[in-house]
């Protein structure tokens, strides 16, 4: 069986971790969301990129859900001392991450094939492809203007009102190679539980991977990250208002509309289940807080075979 997922970082990490406990992991491709990427101190971070690579090797500090685990700050409290930006919290040895793609990047390589070789140097046997190699920023626009989404999320901490959410450069990106043929010969997609405004939203914004979505003859499957009426972790709820969006499985089907098969949703919406079945999917009720590694492979089979 071959499956695609589409992933931004904490909440995919978590199921993709399950996926591949329960299949072979060489069958499953993640597209994952590059829209957060930035530049730190002259380095290209990737943030989302990087949590699912580290989750995968077991190396994700699996109680932040970002960086590696076990990690020291001594660089970025050095950085300081100099005067520099320290709000976004690079660590030492996650350093060399951004400085081996930065490298390589600077020497002609493609975002597609640095993150392949993250991969492979970090024993990650998935194939992790960014959701293009053209650049798709996120920004979102507060009352004092716009802010890049790591202004937003990680400076201001998701405190400051958002009235708009832009995907710059979306429009004249294409799909990395390998994108829309994963989604294309996949038996199943999986929309991991993942933001769907600032994590999802991205890689649909990217031109031909919603209509390769509504092509695919897989079944494509969404988790809910929205649960009792809110975000598991993250500003989820307030970018889902501020797109328009119920904060609720209603909401997330609504962003995903017309090309989700199938909604996996928390026991406790379970009311939705009729209002989801209106919208012509199927809605099904499971345990999606993944605590622990049993629930990750838990809601992975429930995913595997809705
Ligand atoms: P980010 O780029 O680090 O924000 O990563 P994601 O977008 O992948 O993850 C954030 C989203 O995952 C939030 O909307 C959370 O509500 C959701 N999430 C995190 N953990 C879980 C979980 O255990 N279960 C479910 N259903 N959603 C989760």
């Amino acid at each position: 069986m071959h499956v695609a997922a589409i992933a931004g970082g904490t909440g995919a990490a978590k199921l993709l971790r399950g996926l591949t406990a329960v299949m072979d992991a060489r069958d499953l491709t993640i597209v994952g969301n590059t829209g957060d990427d930035t530049e730190v101190w002259g380095l290209h971070v990737s943030p989302d990129l990087d949590t699912v690579t580290y989750a995968l090797a077991g190396r994700l500090d699996v109680e932040r859900g970002w960086g590696l685990a076990g990690e020291t700050f001594r660089c970025l409290e050095a950085m300081g001392d100099l005067g520099a930006e320290t709000w976004f919290n690079l660590g030492d040895r996650d350093l060399a991450t951004h400085v081996f793609r930065t490298r390589a990047l600077r020497a002609g390589a493609t975002l597609t094939a640095v993150t392949a070789e993250l991969a492979r140097r970090l024993g990650v046997a998935t194939r992790i492809l960014p959701m293009s190699n053209d650049p798709v920023r996120t920004r979102v626009r507060t009352p004092d203007g716009w802010l890049s989404f790591q202004e937003y999320f990680v400076r201001e901490k998701a405190q400051v009102q958002v009235l708009e959410v832009e995907y710059a450069g979306a429009a004249r990106a294409r799909p990395a190679p390998g994108v829309l043929e994963a989604v294309r010969e996949a038996d199943v997609v999986v929309v991991c539980p993942s933001n769907p405004v600032t994590s999802v939203g991205p890689v649909l914004a990217v031109p031909g991977v919603a209509d390769g979505l509504a092509a695919t003859r897989a079944r494509v499957v969404g988790v809910s990250p929205i649960v009792g009426g809110a975000a598991v972790s993250g500003p989820a709820s307030e970018l889902m208002r501020a797109r328009g969006l119920a904060v609720s499985p209603v909401g997330v089907a609504t962003a995903y509309a017309p090309w989700l098969d199938a909604l996996v949703l928390d026991h406790r919406d379970a009311a939705y289940v009729a209002e989801l079945d209106g919208l012509g999917l199927a809605a099904v009720p499971a345990d999606t807080l993944m605590i622990d590694r049993a629930r990750e492979i838990a809601l992975a089979r429930v995913v595997l075979t809705s």
